[in-house]
């Protein structure tokens, strides 16, 4: 690091005779510093220095992770099935947030546990109510898209002060939802970057 400092842009063959290696023993050291953004190569160049801290191609690599690669799969109800249903569905597909679709399986609304909650705070009969009674609708739903940072929607998820968000497509007719973003897959995400470290 500190030859490439001082003489950058530095060939790999200069650098070695520098240290009296060979270019093969130095090439291993070499990939692993350009991998992780400290060195650049230029081909017929050499290598030269970034001036990139730890912290900030630790920064770099968490605005390169893409909502695709951490969402899960959604969990959508339609619009006229009971808050009933909905809490069993809750349940059972052990998920804290569902997303509400209408007959065309387009994004009407969001149901999160407190709203299911709410709703069965009353004396009224769960099974009459239809969920789009009480959900959160469009068009007041944060919405995601899978080639978004996942730093951007970590960062509304805290704004809004929201458990999960929708992954969806845009289309001439509204939103398809295609996946969903939760504060655990932020949570992986941050993990996996740890390890990979
Ligand atoms: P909980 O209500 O269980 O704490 P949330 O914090 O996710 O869960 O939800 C808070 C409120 O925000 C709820 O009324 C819910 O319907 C609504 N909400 C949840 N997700 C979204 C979203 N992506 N866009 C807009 N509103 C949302």
């Amino acid at each position: 690091m500190q030859i490439v400092k001082d003489y950058g842009p530095i060939t790999g063959e200069s650098i070695a005779e520098k240290l009296n290696l060979t270019r093969a023993t130095l090439r291993p050291d070499l990939a692993i510093l350009t991998m992780a953004g400290y060195l650049e190569a230029r081909p017929r160049v050499g290598y030269f220095y970034t001036g990139k801290t730890g912290k900030q191609l630790f920064a770099d690599k968490m605005k390169k992770m893409k909502v695709e690669d951490y969402q899960s799969i959604p969990v959508v109800v339609n619009e006229n099935v009971s808050v009933y249903d909905a809490i069993v569905t809750m349940f059972l597909e052990d998920v804290g947030t569902l997303f509400v679709v209408d007959d065309e399986s387009l994004l009407v609304g969001v149901l999160s546990r407190k709203d299911l909650l709410r709703a069965s705070l009353g004396k009224q009969e769960l099974t009459a109510i239809p969920v789009n009674i009480i959900m959160t609708r469009m068009p007041n739903i944060a919405v995601c898209y899978k080639d978004d940072p996942l730093i951007d929607v970590a960062e509304q998820l805290i704004e809004k002060q929201i458990d999960a968000m929708p992954v969806v497509r845009k289309t001439e007719k509204g939103y398809e939802v295609i996946g969903r973003i939760t504060k655990t897959n932020i949570t992986k995400a941050f993990v996996s970057l740890a390890k990979e470290d």
